[in-house]
């Protein structure tokens, strides 16, 4: 199955971070197709004098979407990222600093919608740093077909 995920660092060696995981990822949930080039924006939805850098990769992968989701999050916690976005006393997600953050973004062409995850990656339409790398990688896809 194709999938795209969305990679995105704002603490460290931001670059450097994002390689390893794109090589733990290619170790660990099949051959890396294709990676865009690195992306630079600031915070989005908090404030911090920390930039991002983020990418879009995409991967041939013969994992399920859950056993996909639990390779991220284990590379995630491998390059050191500490803290899951909390949640606010109004519901509202708390954002934060982060190492790396790995999103599925698209797996093939499926919809799922569950507590743990949601496919297609929710709000990804409305976030430039993850809509630009994308098309990118993947201008085929019906997000960029001319309206
Ligand atoms: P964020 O990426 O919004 O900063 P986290 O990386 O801490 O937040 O993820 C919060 C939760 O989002 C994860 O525990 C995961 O179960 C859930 N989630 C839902 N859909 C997805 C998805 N498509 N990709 C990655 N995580 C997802
Ligand atoms: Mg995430």
């Amino acid at each position: 199955m194709i999938v795209y995920l969305s990679l995105g660092a704002n603490l460290g060696n931001r670059e450097q971070s994002i390689d390893t995981a794109i090589e733990l990822l290619t170790q660990q949930a099949g051959p890396l197709i294709k990676r865009s080039s690195f992306f630079y924006s600031k915070p989005w939805g908090f404030d911090s004098p920390n930039d991002f850098c983020n990418i879009c990769a995409a991967f041939d992968t013969d994992l399920s979407p859950l056993e996909l989701l639990r390779t991220t999050q284990s590379i995630e916690r491998q390059l050191g990222r500490t803290a899951k976005t909390a949640t606010a006393q109004n519901s509202l997600p708390l954002y934060s600093d982060r190492t790396i953050d790995i999103d599925i973004l698209l797996y093939g062409d499926l919809h799922m919608d569950t507590p743990e995850l949601t496919i297609p990656h929710k709000n990804m339409e409305k976030r430039e740093f993850v809509m630009l790398p994308l098309q990118e990688i993947a201008p085929h896809l019906p997000f960029f077909a001319e309206k």
